[in-house]
């Protein structure tokens, strides 16, 4: 149960309150507001009094259920805006990880040429063997940094443990949590407490309840600007990586007030089926793609066989504005 309290209950009263009812207690930007178990269906006589509106939600997605907000949130990003009423789809590309400054400078580039407007590029690898590539660290984000101030573009780049977690707040616009840091209470929570957007991938072996409520951590510690991001899931099927799950993208369109973005590219796994794959993406009506892009792709350091190179990717950019207008949205 989500309480909105009276705007003239302060702090000490409100987490007076949130101490007695076992709730979460933040301040919305307007009035505190306590989140119960969602097994709390019905806000008692003092409650009552305190509350100017009481919402009951079917689970523990609360924050982020359209049973409480019925609209897409609205992430802005200061270049565009993410959901809400702006009926974009805001197209997001770059390297699976900053490589050099080259390589990165590069890829900017491509932005600018086409007027994608945030780039993407990992820093801190979350890599499946400890003997491959890991990133630049430090070095990539201030790559990413460089890149932001000389070509105007905003960065997301991703969180792979709580150790770097201050850093990447600091350097990223969009700060990514991965598929498999999306269980990492200490990442969430720390995000929690930033004012940055922050988007959250699709653990592969998450179900939809799973992921929606590891965005419930960062909305629940006080950030509101939360995006989720499927980007694949494992099935019994090994001829592509994972497998899209767009069934998914419907219910999470259907039922959480969260901007949808979605990853192609991780899904697949391989660079033949992107184009196809994003333009069904979307068809969906959705609030932004993810796209890998690299100059070289045969040479990449991560995520090889599924970057795009820059041909592939200006071809698969020119066809997606007829798709997205016919679902009522356009490209940004
Ligand atoms: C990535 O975006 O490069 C990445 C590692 O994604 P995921 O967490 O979805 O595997
Ligand atoms: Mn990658």
């Amino acid at each position: 149960m989500i309480v909105h309290l009276n705007k003239s209950i302060d702090k000490a009263k409100a987490e007076e309150l949130g101490r007695q009812y076992e709730a979460i207690c933040l301040h919305d930007g307007k009035q505190y507001v306590l989140v119960t178990s969602s097994k709390v269906k019905e806000a008692d006589a003092t409650l009552k009094t305190a509350s100017e509106e009481v919402y009951v939600t079917d689970s523990d997605i609360q924050l982020a259920s359209k049973q409480y907000i019925s609209n897409t949130r609205s992430i802005d990003l200061g270049v565009t805006q993410i959901g809400g009423k702006s009926a974009n789809t805001v197209v997001i590309t770059g390297p699976c990880s900053v490589e050099s400054e080259e390589q990165i400078e590069q890829s900017a580039k491509l932005c600018v040429e086409l007027g994608v407007k945030v780039l993407r590029a990992g820093a801190y690898k979350p890599r499946t063997s400890p003997y491959t590539f890991q990133g630049l660290g430090l070095e990539g984000l201030k790559l990413l940094d460089k890149m932001r101030s000389k070509y105007g573009l905003k960065i997301i780049t991703e969180v792979r443990d709580s150790t770097h977690v201050d850093e990447v707040i600091e350097y990223a616009d969009i700060v990514q949590i991965g598929a498999k840091a999306m269980y990492d209470q200490g990442i969430l929570r720390k995000c929690g407490k930033s004012n940055k957007s922050i988007l959250i991938k699709r653990g592969f072996g998450s179900t939809l309840q799973e992921f929606v409520q590891s965005a419930e951590f960062v909305l629940s510690s006080g950030n509101p600007n939360v995006m989720l991001c499927e980007r694949g899931i494992r099935t019994f099927e090994t001829k592509t990586r994972f497998t899209l799950d767009l069934c998914g993208v419907a219910w999470l369109k259907q039922y959480t007030n969260l901007p949808v973005i979605l990853d192609p590219s991780h899904a697949i796994g391989y660079a033949y089926g992107v184009a196809d794959l994003s333009r069904a993406c979307v068809a969906m009506g959705i609030d932004g793609l993810l796209i890998e892009t690299h100059p070289n792709p045969k040479v990449a350091k991560s995520d090889a066989e599924q970057q795009l190179d820059f041909g592939q990717f200006r071809a698969l950019y020119s066809s997606i504005g007829a798709v997205a207008a016919a679902v009522g949205r356009k490209i940004v």
